[in-house]
């Protein structure tokens, strides 16, 4: 319970939060309710004024393996007593190539050249560097654009920004600042539909059509694989996935996948690619590469393209804090871990339990869809939530779930139990009755 003491220095911190401090996408002054975290520990966040919340957004995807699991925090308090950084420049270290070996191990083989990044945006502006300075080692300059799928989320720098969907990522504020590229519609087969021969083909006609039409101008194609993330929660069926590759390995045209959210075992593959068996030529990963402790995402590549790259001449990009050695320990614990394989049966139980536990909402007049694959679970809404109710709401049926527009979903960490779940998805069901 909170003293008035602390009650009071929360309510002055909060007021000044409110005035000064931009959170994601919000206009300063005009934000939903913010509520103050004092402790996170396993699936569990303590509020200042002491009530706890069941975690069902893993911090946006990252923390796996729940708030403060020992393995990650010894890692990052040995390193910290090492040294925290050092530039990457010149200089290397121990958690930075042992991460590379393991994350190198876990990926297919031929992708198995990394370049650590700070975020995940600039994994993504990396990537897209990489297939433009590949085509320059190949003597192809005019080699620039990019093909992507509508609905997709890449990140908010603007390399990045110019590939995700144009309505959702605002295009026209940004429009003198973005890079014009290819859109084909959004992935149309879901993932759970049974599509005929013929309905392939036609789902792959706009690429096809876009890159006979365009196709020696185009560097990549970049896209989430099976799930689409943060530009609408979509799930879209692996031979889809499968016909694209098809397509762009006709016209040698590069493919790089987003993992970003959906690497290391969120969609009960280690990574989605294995729902379709296809392996890109360029892999973006990041959110739950450290476990949720830190900020740190990897480009990864196979021998080809960075010897093509190499070629012309340096791949040109270092950020201050390439590989810190804080973020890359927590890492290689987190990928420890994963190795040991149980997230697999932790996953899937989650997958049932939230099958279960959401299928009451479809009968409710507000809901037009829900949906669940590995961990995610999705309820999409007939109409886009009230914010400023709907999120006071969550957190006093004691559960962290944060909607944006028409979606309200929960991507778990793996280690939250049947209990928390069942109580995360009747809260989910009793929130969207009363709205
Ligand atoms: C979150 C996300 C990004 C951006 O990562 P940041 O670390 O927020 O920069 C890019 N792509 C996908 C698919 C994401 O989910």
């Amino acid at each position: 319970m909170l003293t008035s003491t602390t009650d009071t220095q929360w309510r002055q911190r909060l007021k000044f939060d409110h005035d000064h401090i931009w959170h994601p996408y919000t206009a300063i002054g005009h934000g939903p309710p913010i509520f103050p975290v004092v402790a996170a520990d396993g699936v569990r966040l303590e509020l200042a004024d002491g009530r706890t919340l069941i975690d069902g957004m893993a911090s946006w995807w990252s923390v796996i393996h729940g708030y403060n699991h020992p393995a990650l925090t010894e890692a990052m308090k040995a390193q910290i007593d090492r040294f925290p950084h050092v530039m990457f420049g010149g200089l290397t270290h121990e958690p930075a190539i042992e991460l590379a070996k393991t994350l190198t191990e876990m990926l297919p083989a031929d992708l198995n050249r990394v370049f650590f990044a700070d975020s995940g945006s600039v994994s993504v502006e990396v990537a897209v560097k990489m297939a433009v300075q590949y085509w320059l080692g190949r003597d192809q300059p005019q080699r620039q654009k990019l093909v992507t799928v509508r609905r997709g989320y890449h990140g908010d720098t603007f390399g990045a920004m110019a590939v995700c969907d144009p309505e959702t990522g605002m295009h026209g504020w940004f429009n003198q600042n973005l890079t014009q590229h290819h859109f084909l519609p959004a992935p149309p087969l879901p993932f759970h539909a049974d599509p005929t021969p013929r309905q392939l083909e036609a789902a792959l006609q706009p690429l096809r059509d876009c890159l006979a039409q365009h196709g020696k101008s185009i560097a990549a194609l970049i896209l989430e694989p099976i799930v689409q993330g943060a530009g609408g929660m979509r799930f879209y069926h692996p031979a889809l996935l499968r016909g694209m590759h098809g397509v762009c390995r006709e016209h040698g045209i590069l493919i790089i996948h987003d993992e970003i959210a959906t690497g290391f075992g969120r969609t009960g593959k280690l990574f989605a690619m294995e729902h379709a068996d296809v392996v890109p030529d360029i892999i973006c990963l990041g959110k739950a590469l450290t476990g949720g402790t830190m900020t740190l995402a990897a480009t990864i590549t196979s021998p080809e393209v960075a010897d093509t790259i190499s070629r012309k001449g340096p791949l040109m990009h270092g950020p201050t804090f390439m590989a810190n050695p804080l973020a890359c320990s927590s890492a290689l614990a987190s990928l420890r871990l994963l190795q040991t394989g149980a997230w697999q049966d932790q996953v899937h139980g989650i997958e049932t339990r939230l099958n279960r536990g959401l299928a009451p909402c479809r009968d409710l007049p507000n809901v037009a869809e829900v949906r669940v694959l590995g961990a995610i679970g999705v309820v999409e809404l007939k109409a886009p939530v009230n914010m400023h109710q709907i999120q006071p709401r969550f957190v006093e049926a004691g559960v962290w779930v944060r909607p944006f527009g028409k979606l309200v979903y929960v991507m778990p960490p793996y280690v939250m139990g049947a209990d928390d779940l069942d109580h995360l998805t009747a809260a989910i069901h009793q929130v969207l009755a009363d709205a």
